[in-house]
């Protein structure tokens, strides 16, 4: 039997419901949710990423703030709108756009950003969090993956968990949210040799490599669930993930398509860390 095709837009569309109602409840109180974005230089991916995530935002009634700045200017004037930014009652959550010009160092600008507003979960203080089980915001993607995987029910306690890409924003996250989740993990990347000899153990196998087909029908044990986190654009312009989806959809028990499966969620997690921290502010605020 073909898998179950996981419907990211369907599960995105719920919790966005769910949080549109938790935005409600707190503008009734007078206090609006806000999230600010930092542009940095023209990356035309980044734009549209960007307004997406502002469109997201409006959608559920939080409020968005935008700072751009060009190519040319310099790391301390980005550096001192996020310290304003950390500083103001009205902004929750925070996030830069990545990736920066060249010029700027990413670890300079996402220390900068207050660990309380950190809603990209890039900040040290949170990836250590993620370490021992008690990150404040967990990163949006892999967020977004955790969620798909309870939606459906599917029990990740005692799984064999294969990762497959060890990036600092997708592969590892995860991989570390599922062993606190009492899975088996195991991630591969670029230099793992042999890759069909560990998916082929998955009983959930999450792929984030930017490697079009790079998971073959034969890779993939049969009944695996399999979420594809890649998104790549090809030559005739089509869009598609890394996992061969018709070929793994006859094997696996569950798969999500790519458009339409973790994408929706990335934005949809931001809007859940940016209604969380508010929430936690408020309450941070009341206990004092
Ligand atoms: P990255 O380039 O930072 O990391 C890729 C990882 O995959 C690396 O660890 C690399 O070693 C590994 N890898 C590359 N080729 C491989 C191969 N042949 N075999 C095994 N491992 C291999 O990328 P990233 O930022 O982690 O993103 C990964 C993919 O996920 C990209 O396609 C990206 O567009 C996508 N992505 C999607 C979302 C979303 O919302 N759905 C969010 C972030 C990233």
């Amino acid at each position: 039997m073909p898998a179950k095709v996981i419907d990211g837009n369907e599960v995105s569309a719920l919790i966005r419901k769910e949080i549109g109602g938790r935005v409600e409840q707190m503008r009734r109180h007078g206090i609006v949710p806000g999230l600010a974005v930092i542009v940095i230089g023209n990356n035309a991916a980044s734009a549209v990423y960007v307004r997406n995530k502002i469109r997201a935002c409006e959608d559920v009634g939080i409020r968005s703030f935008r700072f751009d700045f060009g190519e040319s200017a310099s790391p301390e004037d980005v550096l001192s709108v996020i310290e304003e930014l950390n500083n103001r009652q009205d902004v929750h959550g925070i996030l830069v756009q990545l990736p920066l010009p060249p010029k700027f160092s990413i670890g300079s600008i996402l220390r900068t950003i207050s660990a309380d507003k950190d809603v990209d979960g890039f900040h040290l203080y949170n990836v250590g969090g993620l370490v021992v089980g008690d990150t404040v915001f967990p990163p949006c993607t892999p967020y977004g993956v955790v969620k798909l995987l309870e939606h459906e029910n599917i029990t990740i306690e005692g799984k064999n968990v294969v990762v497959v890409g060890a990036s600092n924003i997708v592969g590892k996250p995860i991989a570390l949210m599922l062993m606190q989740r009492d899975a088996t993990v195991c991630i591969c990347h670029a230099k793992t040799r042999d890759l069909a000899q560990f998916t082929i153990l998955a009983d959930i196998l999450v792929v984030a490599a930017g490697k079009p087909n790079l998971i073959l029908p034969q890779m993939v044990k049969t009944g695996a669930v399999v979420i594809d986190v890649g998104i790549n654009r090809l030559a005739n312009g089509k869009l598609v993930g890394d996992v061969d989806f018709n070929g793994v959809k006859e094997k696996a028990s569950y798969i999500t398509p790519v458009p339409g499966g973790v994408g929706p969620m990335t934005v949809t997690m931001l809007l859940e860390n940016t209604i969380s921290s508010a929430e936690r502010a408020i309450k941070q605020k009341s206990s004092v």
